[in-house]
């Protein structure tokens, strides 16, 4: 350890007096969660939320099963892409006419980018991060293949090389604002200022913050973002994601996946593509109903909290994990890959070692799911809607078990599966 130790060991408080504490621990009775499972896993895939199971049955039953077509008008079906959107807003710091709910994150990064380079003729830099998430660079590489390199061209540096790759040359900025193994938080309205002086226009991946950050889109003057549904939304498996235009843009954007739900008037049925003028323009096809309405009920959970009471406590699950590492004496053990202090990082913590792969099966079996990212790192989320400073005792507790006893060194826990 380096730095910080003294935060590590500070005044130690039984989890107990923590949940017994908690504002928004109540929240936890709406997910249904599997028994003598501890879920540290809702940064990849949220946990199932009861409204969400409802909606599920009620979209299924009711609106498709008996109503049909007409349940595009009745049940407002037509709405939802911006209803949700409106609803995720909020917990993004956007006003009102930005947020839209379509496609995946993937998808609608091809949309940005084309359409942020088109609005910089003479740029053709796309400026990214190394350890960005791989599929937002792999977009950037589809583009780039299309357009050619005079037109977009992707250029990747270290985190501490950013702020210096930023020139007249370059179009686009594209961060993720909550690393996806470290953690890390960048400063989103430092580095979006700092493009801006120098011309270029900013796009945030919030895959990793949006539901448990407290972003602030329109105060950070950010141009435009995504995010994900299915973390900590909790939208479930392959959930539609979201895209933010700040207001000022959407009028001299356009986007190239010019389908008939970002048509002006979709149901006139020209043979001539007018976009939209808001943020509807960035939907492409007939959304996926029946897992935006499950999304648009899972997000019902965030109506009586606000998003800075969900930041606190996911600020507090990670110093109270971090607390209970040290006194279990498991900080030698591991590399901590995550800054040490739970404000600088996101709503998980990365550890680092050899076997991280093994120690994490060998925790799942013990039923505490974490997750392993390739090389070697064993990545614990918090989601604070759901997840209780007794879960975390005992999510380090049984790391302890599995680490003085080295189970992970049986065999079996090396088995390599598909999706890790
Ligand atoms: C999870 C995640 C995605 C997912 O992208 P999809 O296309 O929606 O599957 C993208 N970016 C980041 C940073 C992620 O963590």
């Amino acid at each position: 350890m380096k730095s910080n130790e003294s935060n590590l060991l500070g005044s130690e408080q039984s989890a107990e007096a923590l949940d017994a504490a908690d504002p928004i621990a109540k929240l936890k009775q709406r997910f249904e969660l599997p028994e003598n499972t501890i879920y540290l896993d809702g940064n990849s895939l949220g946990a199932l939320s009861i409204d969400a199971k409802k909606r599920a049955r009620d979209v299924i039953e009711a609106q498709w099963g008996k109503d049909l077509i007409t349940s595009w008008n009745k049940h407002n079906w037509i709405e939802l892409p911006l209803q949700v959107g409106e609803k995720i807003a909020p917990l993004i710091g956007a006003g009102p006419g930005q947020t839209v709910c379509c496609d995946s994150i993937s998808v609608n990064l091809f949309k940005l980018l084309s359409g942020a380079i088109t609005m910089q003729p003479g740029r053709c830099k796309v400026v990214s991060q190394k350890d960005n998430f791989p599929t937002d660079l792999y977009m950037v590489q589809g583009l780039q293949q299309q357009l050619g390199a005079d037109k977009c061209q992707m250029v990747l540096a270290d985190e501490d090389k950013i702020e210096s790759s930023l020139d007249e040359n370059v179009a686009v900025l594209l961060l993720t604002h909550v690393n996806f193994r470290s953690g890390k938080i960048h400063d989103m309205k430092t580095l979006t200022r700092l493009a801006h002086q120098k011309g270029i226009l900013v796009i945030w991946d919030l895959a990793h913050s949006a539901g448990v950050l407290d972003v602030q889109l329109d105060e950070c003057n950010v141009d435009f973002a995504v995010g994900c549904g299915y973390k900590y939304l909790n939208g479930g498996p392959g959930a539609p994601a979201f895209i933010y235009i700040a207001k000022h843009l959407q009028e001299r954007f356009s986007q190239p996946l010019s389908g008939w739900m970002g048509h002006r008037s979709p149901f006139e049925f020209s043979p001539h593509y007018q976009g939209s003028e808001g943020i509807n323009q960035c939907l492409a096809g007939t959304p996926s109903i029946l897992s935006m309405s499950v999304l648009d009920a899972a997000l019902d959970v965030f109506e009586q909290i606000s998003i800075k009471q969900v930041r606190t406590k996911s600020i507090g699950l990670g110093d109270y994990f971090q607390q209970c590492l040290a006194t279990l004496g498991l900080l030698n053990e591991f590399e901590f890959s995550s800054p040490l202090d739970s404000n600088q990082r996101g709503s998980q913590v990365a550890l680092a070692h050899n076997d991280a792969y093994a120690i994490c099966q060998a925790l799942i079996e013990c039923g505490v799911v974490a997750d392993f990212r390739s090389p070697n790192i064993l990545r614990f989320g918090f989601a604070p809607l759901y997840i209780s400073y007794g879960d975390v005792q005992q999510a380090c507790d049984t790391l302890k078990h599995v680490m003085t006893n080295k189970t992970y060194q049986q065999a079996r826990f090396h088995q390599r599966s598909t999706v890790t």
